[in-house]
């Protein structure tokens, strides 16, 4: 049981919504995952995006744990809690100029770059400041993630990545740069993967590209093969960690590293998914024809992912825990939108107005999509060692 009773009696006192996270699952999780990528030396870069709460980024900051950041905001917030900048890499596919000249007057370790005119921009930037961009170019692998079609982004038609056909042009066009210092080469084809053959199809297509780059004289320092590590949704108390040994074990064995070669890896999702759960009150039950609903304090506006992307949540009654009757929900939240649903056909113990309910696996990309609509506030947040 994940909510131990001792807890659960604090949680029910404290004003909800919150979200809360659990310090110690949080910290549990960095050592296996830090542990398990010894075995390859791999280096650890977490993407703030999932969340970037400041009392988590001090706690991978004393990790010695780098950061994967996709904004000016997110590297400031990274170097404000402690990690260094010699471990902060920026990605995203629409880096503005502010942002560039920022990122590079910190001397960020890398910029992962996404397209031929992105890199001309750096370019003059960098000519500017009389200084060479360290960047890794970002290649779109063509790997299938076999994810949810809104978060798989390693196919040809995203948006995302440089195009392997066109690396040619992209190679023919850093000769001309000369403010740029191509150290490494960046892949990241998904989220939420829990089908680790996607990832020995991305070291087979690495291998072949690094192939192709040395008949061409182009050595490269750094390989980052991205996040998406999927973590278990269904069944999160026996998936509390993910299996970062199965993950780092087959870049082991399929990817044909150069000895000279450091390897990124940028983990979002599978470090803070589990600690973190959104707490919520009920606040009415109704009926509609055979269908009970549940209405609670909490909506899309506190978690998007259910309304978003279809996402599954465990919700857990845990003022009932051992109730022995049991019926199915429809979890809904207050919001005027219909996919306002944290889950339907919830097996729950029977539920009365004022119960408190657990929303499991909300520590990534829940918080961090908060927002105000409704003007419903934004939810609280508490954590274990705090409460
Ligand atoms: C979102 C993202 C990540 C993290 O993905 P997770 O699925 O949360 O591990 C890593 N790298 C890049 C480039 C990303 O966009």
């Amino acid at each position: 049981m994940f909510f131990q009773n001792s807890i659960i009696e604090k949680l029910k006192k404290l004003p909800t919504p919150y979200y809360y996270y659990d310090v110690d699952v949080f910290e549990l999780t960095i050592q296996k995952a830090l542990q398990a990528s010894k075995t390859i030396n791999g280096h650890i870069h977490y993407a703030l995006k999932a969340n970037h709460q400041d009392r988590l980024l001090q706690i991978l900051a004393k990790y010695k744990i780098g950061a994967d950041c996709v904004s000016k905001g997110e590297i400031e917030k990274a170097i404000k809690n402690g990690i260094s900048v010699n471990n902060i890499v920026f990605a995203g596919v629409g880096k503005t100029d502010e942002e560039i000249l920022y990122a590079l007057k910190e001397k960020i370790f890398c910029l992962n770059v996404e397209s031929i005119q992105e890199l001309e921009v750096i370019n003059d930037i960098a000519n500017n400041l009389n200084t060479k961009a360290p960047i890794a170019l970002r290649i779109n692998p063509n790997v299938d993630a076999y994810t949810h079609k809104f978060i798989t982004t390693g196919l040809t038609d995203n948006k995302f990545g440089i195009n392997a056909s066109d690396l040619n042009l992209v190679l023919d066009k850093l000769k001309q740069l000369k403010n740029i210092q191509l150290i490494g080469l960046h892949f990241h084809i998904g989220s939420q993967i829990t089908d680790l053959s996607s990832f020995k199809n991305l070291c087979l297509k690495i291998n072949e590209l690094q192939r192709y780059l040395e008949e061409k004289n182009i050595e490269v320092t750094h390989l980052n093969l991205g996040g998406g590590l999927g973590i278990n949704y269904m069944h999160p108390d026996e998936g509390l960690v993910p299996d970062f040994e199965a993950y780092f074990k087959v870049f082991y064995e399929f990817l044909e590293r150069r000895h000279f070669q450091q390897l990124h890896f940028e983990l979002g999702r599978s470090l803070v998914a589990q600690c973190g759960s959104l707490i919520t009150k009920v606040l009415y039950q109704k009926q509609s024809g055979n269908k009970h609903f549940l209405i609670v304090d909490s909506g899309m506006n506190h978690l998007i992912r259910p309304a978003l992307y279809e996402a599954y949540h465990k919700i857990e009654n845990i003022s009932k825990y051992q109730h022995p009757d049991q019926q199915l929900y429809d979890v809904c939240g207050p919001i005027c939108e219909s996919t306002d649903c944290f889950g339907k056909n919830v097996l729950l113990p029977i539920t009365q107005r004022g119960d408190i309910l657990a929303i499991r696996s909300a520590g990534a990309y829940g918080e961090v999509m908060a927002s105000d609509y409704n003007l419903r506030g934004l939810p609280n947040v508490y954590f274990s060692d705090e409460v």
